[in-house]
């Protein structure tokens, strides 16, 4: 019998594409669906899982980015500004209104003044409404706001609007709508080389890791949204030139809520002039980003003990009556800004605006950029493939296009979507807290999730984890237990516990749906219980 994924290669192989997209992030997801939606053939592989790069490993801000009001790039906060609001109102179930404390403090990076004026025209170029504007806070504000801020020198603060997500769904919820909108997308599948017929690009040979075939796709125009890897394709292409990618490692450390128990998400300075995020979700707070240069492996980025030490001590030095240990670290990630090199900056200065490099052969790179530009981005790109392709323009809408089936039409559905959800949950410890991870996670899927969960009448948070796996496997292209405690589900992250506690029952749901045999069941368990060791290096 042909597999579901053998006839998605069959499809790959059989057709001459408008557009083959390499790379599953959300840059290459986001010019998917763009391209789809204007009514292109669009092909895109990704040679590991969607989101595996960068784009699951981000601070998983919808965000103007306020440190680049401080480098003047005021172009950069302004589109990357007004596109928080879209992106939130395309799905508000997953970029959720966050507000940000800025603690000021004296000789800190923005002063009173500073901070006001700052944020003010951060607002302002965003368009933010009036409601949602950002507010000062005296002395005693700031820690009703904030109880654990350092008292010391703290002269007030700056409460302003921002949006959070979580990457690795946003990317996967862009794949799925552009699968909907015709693209054929598919996971574990590499580029390993171009077909180049008379000096252009005609196609690419494709590399499909799990079932072993080699295949080729033929298309009329090759996007490379590689991220950090957008530089080896250049290299195949033989474009590769002084133009080049600088990569830049950032790592974040998520500790218990109950250790860091913070209201608001906080922008705060560290001691040597960088600033770092600390951001409350759920039963957890993560705490990031480191900003270092980054010269080993793409493919195997972790978290070091000096980058977890770091930020421990960052957030003990603004929070200094909680004392954060490494014990108290839980789970960690880190990943690769793949941005444009530029002579003479550090990783800190440079510039993450994002670019586009056209070779002589035809390959279209992508690189820079942000999360939360990727829509403006992919615009700006399918404007591009279909000027080449000498097409009639075609209106972009993407800005109407919602990132899931079933839409939620304001945040109030949205609250009101997950009382429900809660109130189904009430067998269940925390329901309140589940609620909030299936919401966000699967929007309206998650009623149907909850009640295949608890259709045998046993309401246990096995159930549940399983009736999530079942929707996954189905729905989201998941092929390893990886995908899916990783990527899909955020649980080796931000709740580890849950990922230990059920990793058995779900290593047998996996073998079920793929046939495994008992070798490949105990190479995915060493796999994952590998990573949870890599995911907390000290303890190693
Ligand atoms: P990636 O996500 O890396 O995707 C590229 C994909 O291409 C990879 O999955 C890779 O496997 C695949 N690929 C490579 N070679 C091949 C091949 N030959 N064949 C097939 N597939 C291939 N931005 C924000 O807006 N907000 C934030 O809060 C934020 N925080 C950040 C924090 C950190 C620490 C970092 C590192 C970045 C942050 N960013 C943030 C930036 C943002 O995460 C990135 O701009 C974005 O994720 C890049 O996405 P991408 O698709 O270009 O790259």
């Amino acid at each position: 019998m042909v597999s579901p994924r053998q006839n998605q290669i069959e499809q790959l192989k059989s057709q001459n594409f408008d557009l083959l997209v390499i790379g599953g992030g959300i840059t290459g997801a986001g010019i998917a669906l763009d391209a789809a939606t204007r009514g292109l053939s669009v092909a895109l592989v990704e040679k590991g899982d969607f989101a595996s790069g960068t784009s699951s490993k981000s601070t998983k801000l919808i965000h103007g980015g306020l440190r680049y009001l401080k480098q003047f790039e005021l172009k950069v906060v302004h589109d990357v500004g007004q596109e928080r609001a879209i992106v939130h109102r395309l799905a508000p179930h997953l970029v959720k209104p966050e507000k940000m404390l800025l603690p000021i403090y004296r000789g800190g990076t923005f002063g009173k003044f500073g901070t006001s004026l700052g944020l003010w025209l951060y607002d302002f170029l965003a368009g933010v409404k009036k409601e949602d504007r950002r507010k000062m806070l005296t002395v005693s504000r700031s820690l009703e706001a904030e109880a654990l801020l350092r008292k010391e020198n703290l002269l007030g603060g700056g409460l302003y609007a921002e949006y959070r997500t979580d990457d690795a769904r946003l990317t996967i919820e862009v794949v799925k709508t552009a699968i909907r909108f015709g693209a054929a997308c598919l996971n574990y599948v590499e580029v390993t080389n171009f077909i180049d017929e008379n000096g252009q690009l005609t196609g690419a040979h494709c590399q499909d890791f799990t079932e072993g075939n080699a295949f080729e796709i033929k298309a009329k125009t090759i996007v490379n949204a590689a991220g950090p890897w957008v530089d080896s394709l250049r290299e195949i292409d033989k474009s590769l030139n002084n133009k080049r990618l600088f990569l830049s490692k950032g790592t974040h450390i998520v500790v218990p809520w109950k250790r860091l128990p913070l209201r608001h998400s906080v922008y705060f300075d560290v001691k040597d002039g960088r600033m770092v995020f600390a951001i409350p979700r759920q039963r957890a707070t993560y705490i990031g980003t480191t900003d270092q240069p980054f010269k080993g492996d793409k493919g195997a980025v972790f978290a070091e003990n000096p980058e977890i030490e770091y930020l421990l001590d960052a957030a003990n030095a603004l929070f200094p009556s909680v004392k954060l240990a490494l014990s108290d670290v839980e789970s960690t990630w880190a990943g690769l800004r793949p941005l444009i090199y530029e002579e003479g900056k550090s990783a800190g200065e440079m510039s993450r605006k994002d670019e586009i490099f056209i070779s002589k052969s035809g390959l279209i790179s992508v690189a820079g950029g942000k999360l939360t530009g990727y829509r403006k981005m992919a615009q700006k790109l399918v404007d591009l493939v279909l000027k080449q392709q000498r097409q009639t323009p075609i209106v972009c809408v993407t800005k109407q296009v919602a990132l899931t089936e079933v839409p939620f039409a304001n945040m109030q559905e949205v609250l009101d979507f997950q009382r429900f959800i809660e109130a189904k949950l009430s067998a269940l410890d925390d329901p309140q807290t589940t609620a909030i991870y299936l919401t966000e996670n699967y929007g309206r899927i998650a009623e149907q999730i909850v009640a295949q969960a608890f259709s045998e009448g046993k309401k246990s948070d096995e159930a549940l984890v399983l009736a999530e796996l079942a929707y996954c496997l189905e729905n989201e292209l998941v092929q390893t237990p990886t995908d899916f405690f990783e990527r899909r589900t955020g649980l080796l992250y931000f709740d580890i516990q849950r990922v230990q506690r059920h990793l058995e029952a779900v290593l047998l749901a996996f073998q079920n749906h793929l046939n495994w045999s008992s070798a490949k069941l105990d190479a995915e368990r060493a796999a994952m219980l590998d990573l949870m060791k890599k995911l907390r290096p000290w303890s190693v």
